[in-house]
C-alpha cells in the first residue's frame, strides 16, 4: 500500500541530513557543551553555530535579543505566557490573545483567568483578526498579547504586525509573543519584520526530530527563571542541551534560508494542485482556507462525512491527513473551527490536509480520487 503522508502541520518527516547531523552529534561530537575540554569546546561549538542558524533563519543575529532551546513548541509558549505573568502580573491585570489559539497557548491563558487575570479573545472570523476589537481592548491594563502567526488548523496567517503597531499606541509595556509554530519557515517574509517579543518555534514541523524548540526573546526583556540548575541556556532554562536535536534543527534553518524562494513556490504548488485535483474530481467539497493562507495547510469539509469516519477511510488507503488538529481531534473540540465561523455540522466535517517538500502532484490526485470515493460509499451521518 502506498504511504502518502498529508499530516505535516502535526509534524513532519525528518530529513534525513537532519538526521545524519543528529547522529554524528550523538556518536561523535558528543561532549557536553558546559564540559571545558576538547569534546566540550567542539559541542559548544555547535551549540553556538546552532543558535546563529536559527536565528539567522528569524531574520535576527545576536545583537537583536537571545535565542533559547527548549524542548518544544509547547514550552516555548508556556514559558513565554507565564514568563510575562511572573515578570509583569503585579503591575498588569489583562492579557489578549485571539479566539483560536492553539491549546499551548488558550490553555496557559485559561490558567491565568483562574489567578483573576482578564483574558480578552479576539474573534478571528473569517481568518481574520478583529483589529477593531483588538484596538478596543488592548489598554494600559494590558501585560502580554499573545497570538499566532498561523493558525494550525486553517492556515490563516494573522496579522501580527498590526497588533504591534497598537501595541505601541496603546499599551508600550506590554509583551507581544506571537507563536510561530506553523509560521516558521513557511512564509515569504522573516517572522523579524512582524516586530514580536517572543517568538516560539519548534524543530519537528520543518523536518527536525522531535523533542527541540526555541524561543527568541527581544533585547531588553528578561523573563524570569523556569528550570533552575546548571545555569545553561542564559540561565533561564537549566537542563544539559538536546545537542543532537539542536544540530538538526539548525540543519533544517540552514536548508530553508538556502532555498526559501524554491521550497515555498513547491508548497504552494503542491496546495495549488490539490485544490484543483479536490475541485475537478469533487464538487461537494467546501474550501475553508483561502488561497492566500499559508502555503502548507488547506482545510476543506465534506458535507455530510464526518472528519473521523473520512480520517480513517483514507488512513486504510494508506493516505494520512488529520481531522481538525492533530491536538484537538482526540477530544472533538470545534473551537477554533467555529471561531473561524463553521457551524458546528461543517466544523464536524473538515479534515486538514498539510504539505510538506516530500509531497508530489500525483499524491494530490490520489488524495482526489480516495475522497471522491470515500464520499460515494460512506454514511453520511452528519
Ligand atoms: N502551536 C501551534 C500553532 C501548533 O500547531 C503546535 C503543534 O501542533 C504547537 C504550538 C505545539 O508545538 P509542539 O508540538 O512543538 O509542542
Amino acid at each position: 500500500m502506498a504511504e502518502i503522508y498529508f499530516d505535516n502541520a502535526a509534524t513532519t518527516k525528518v530529513d534525513e541530513n537532519a538526521a545524519k547531523c543528529a547522529l554524528e552529534v550523538m556518536c561523535q561530537s558528543y561532549g557536553n557543551p558546559s564540559s571545558a575540554h576538547h569534546k566540550g569546546l567542539e559541542a559548544e561549538h555547535i551549540l553556538k553555530k546552532a543558535r546563529t542558524s536559527v536565528m539567522s533563519a528569524l531574520g535576527y543575529s545576536s545583537r537583536d535579543g537571545a535565542l533559547i532551546f527548549t524542548s518544544c513548541g509547547t514550552e516555548s509558549n508556556n514559558t513565554s505566557i507565564f514568563g510575562v505573568y511572573e515578570a509583569l502580573g503585579k503591575r498588569k491585570s489583562s492579557i489578549v490573545i485571539s479566539d483560536s489559539e492553539h491549546p499551548s497557548v488558550e490553555k496557559c491563558a485559561s490558567e491565568l483567568e483562574k489567578k483573576g487575570v482578564k483574558v480578552h479573545r479576539i474573534p478571528t472570523d473569517g481568518g481574520t483578526l478583529d483589529l477593531e476589537f483588538a484596538e478596543k481592548v488592548i489598554d494600559g491594563t494590558t501585560m502580554l498579547i499573545s497570538c499566532m502567526t498561523v493558525n494550525n488548523e486553517t492556515g490563516a496567517i494573522y496579522d501580527i504586525k498590526s497588533l504591534c503597531d497598537i501595541r505601541k499606541r496603546k499599551a508600550p509595556e506590554a509583551i507581544l509573543h506571537t507563536d510561530a509554530v506553523q509560521g516558521f519557515l513557511k512564509l515569504p517574509y522573516a517572522l523579524s519584520a512582524l516586530g514580536a517579543d517572543l517568538i516560539s518555534v519548534s524543530g519537528h514541523k520543518i523536518h527536525a526530530p522531535k523533542g527541540i524548540g526555541a524561543l527568541f526573546i527581544r533585547k531588553g526583556i528578561r523573563l524570569p527563571c523556569r528550570q533552575f540548575g546548571g545555569g545553561q541556556e542564559g540561565s533561564m532554562r537549566s537542563g544539559t542541551e538536546n545537542l543532537a536535536g539542536i544540530a538538526a534543527f539548525a540543519h533544517c534553518c540552514d536548508e530553508f534560508t538556502k532555498n526559501k524562494n524554491e521550497y515555498l513556490s513547491y508548497i504552494r504548488a503542491i496546495n495549488s494542485e490539490a485544490r484543483k485535483q479536490i475541485s475537478e474530481k469533487c464538487p461537494f467539497v467546501l474550501f475553508n482556507s483561502g488561497e492566500s493562507f499559508a502555503p502548507h495547510i488547506l482545510s476543506i469539509s465534506i458535507p455530510g462525512v464526518r472528519s473521523e469516519i473520512m480520517l480513517r477511510f483514507l488512513s486504510d488507503k494508506g493516505i494520512s491527513v488529520s481531522a481538525g488538529s492533530a491536538c484537538s481531534s482526540k477530544n472533538a473540540d470545534n473551537r477554533v473551527l467555529s471561531a473561524f465561523g463553521l457551524d458546528n455540522k461543517r466544523a464536524d466535517s473538515t479534515i486538514r490536509i498539510s504539505f510538506s517538500k516530500y509531497n508530489t502532484a500525483d499524491e494530490t490526485r490520489l488524495l482526489a480520487e480516495a475522497i471522491y470515493e470515500g464520499n460515494s460509499s460512506l454514511i453520511h451521518t452528519v
